[in-house]
């Protein structure tokens, strides 16, 4: 009679018994076996974390210079960040009675001046599960549109629903700023994407546990929901906060009063004001002060200036131009850009106040008749003159770049 060979069951006994070349398993024994493996894989997994190569955070920023020009502070504080992030997961919990407290960072800045990339750049070289999550397409519970708890949902896929390992996670969350409160009195209406959300939000970065929906959204209702605790879960949050340079000159002007105070207001950078910011601005843009005081790491990130523009089509490991030079080489063509023609590139991108984000949408206009054509065509040249990126920039209206 056929049976279990694990255990012995008989095709009775058993739900389901399947025939192997010389014995059979029965659905027992299949769950036993994978949750037995289940088990030493997690455990594997939790080995390799305990045992991974610290990167100290000069050698963080290091990493960080080879893909994001400028922004030194914001990487300085990235990488401490991180640093102490992985301490405080490795930290022996009966060691000693102190905590490493978790520090969520914002990160303010105009739009194109290198936020998700830092936090990309971050994601490259981490050794736990990381996920960039936009904050405008969150509500309140009941509303249209996905649920807090959905941040959550993207990091346990990013770690294959492995629970613990997604608990010792970083998020990204972008766009913070969406979801300040409009206005002053938010009692008038009812404020469907501020301050409910932030009430949210505020549960998340403090730690608590979380019913996560594995599939994320409200299509799913049947789904069993995975509880996630965020104690120990990073997050870091960025957003360009329009406007915010209106508040903190309000807050200097006030600040800066009485004797000498000419003196200071004289050495005040009224070109980048986003140096100063305090919580207290966020405050003022309408962020609330439970939220603030779970970020307290706060940063700025500069405006990128025509020097740092030219460095990001060269410079960076994958800069643009490299990236380009790699496709035309491996159609076994050599592709150059002649004098000036970088120069012209940053110039156009200033011009249409595109930022970083649009040296993109300018190169590949520039490029897009070469790419298409040259394939096709017997050469193994081409030079990329200002008078040839003149000819098919004139062709397109550049203010359709400006609003992608
Ligand atoms: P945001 O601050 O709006 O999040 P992004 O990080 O998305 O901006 O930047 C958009 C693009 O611009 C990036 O993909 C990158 O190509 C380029 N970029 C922006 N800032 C930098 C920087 N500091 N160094 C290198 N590239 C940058």
């Amino acid at each position: 009679m056929d049976k279990c060979s694990f255990c012995g069951r008989t095709k009775k006994e058993a739900n389901m018994l399947i025939a192997g070349l010389e014995g059979h398993i029965c659905d027992h024994c299949i769950e036993q076996a994978h949750s037995i493996m289940n088990e030493e894989l997690g455990s594997k997994k939790n080995v390799q974390f305990d045992t991974i190569n610290l990167l100290k955070p000069t050698e963080i920023k290091n990493f960080l210079d080879q893909y994001v020009i400028g922004q030194d502070m914001a990487k300085k504080i990235i990488a401490v960040a991180v640093y102490n992030h992985y301490k405080r997961l490795m930290q022996k919990p009966d060691a000693e009675d102190i905590e490493i407290e978790k520090s969520n960072i914002i990160l303010v800045g105009e739009t194109g001046t290198g936020k998700t990339l830092l936090a990309r750049t971050v994601a490259k070289m981490l050794h736990v599960p990381f996920t960039i999550v936009d904050a405008t397409v969150l509500t309140e519970a009941g509303y249209v549109g996905e649920d807090i708890e959905s941040l959550l949902t993207r990091l346990l896929q990013n770690a294959d629903y492995d629970v613990k390992a997604a608990e010792k996670g970083i998020v990204f969350i972008d766009e913070i700023d969406k979801i300040a409160r409009k206005g002053d009195n938010p009692s008038i209406t009812r404020d469907v994407s501020g301050e409910g959300v932030q009430q949210g939000l505020l549960k998340l970065l403090e730690g608590s546990i979380v019913n996560v929906p594995p599939q994320g959204g409200r299509k799913h209702p049947e789904q069993k929901m995975i509880p996630v605790d965020t104690k120990n879960i990073l997050f870091i949050c960025g957003g360009a906060f329009e406007g915010i340079d209106k508040k903190i000159a309000q807050r200097l002007n006030t600040q800066i009063v009485g004797f000498g105070a000419s003196k200071i207001r004289e050495k005040v950078d009224k070109d980048n004001l986003l140096q100063y910011i305090a919580p207290q601005d966020l405050r003022s843009f309408g962020l609330i002060p439970e939220i603030i005081g779970r970020l307290p790491i706060l940063t700025h990130l500069n405006p990128l200036d025509r020097a740092a523009l030219r460095a990001i089509l060269t410079e960076p490991k994958n800069a643009l131009v490299k990236q380009y030079i790699k496709l035309f080489k491996m159609d076994n063509i050599d592709l150059t850009f002649g004098d000036g023609v970088l120069d012209y590139i940053v110039d156009k991108a200033i011009e249409f106040k595109l930022g970083a984000r649009g040296l993109r949408s300018i190169c590949e206009t520039i490029m897009l008749d070469a790419m298409f054509e040259m394939p096709s065509i017997e050469t193994n040249e081409l030079e990329i003159t200002i008078d040839y990126a003149n000819r098919k920039l004139e062709r397109i209206n550049l203010k359709v770049l400006r609003a992608s």
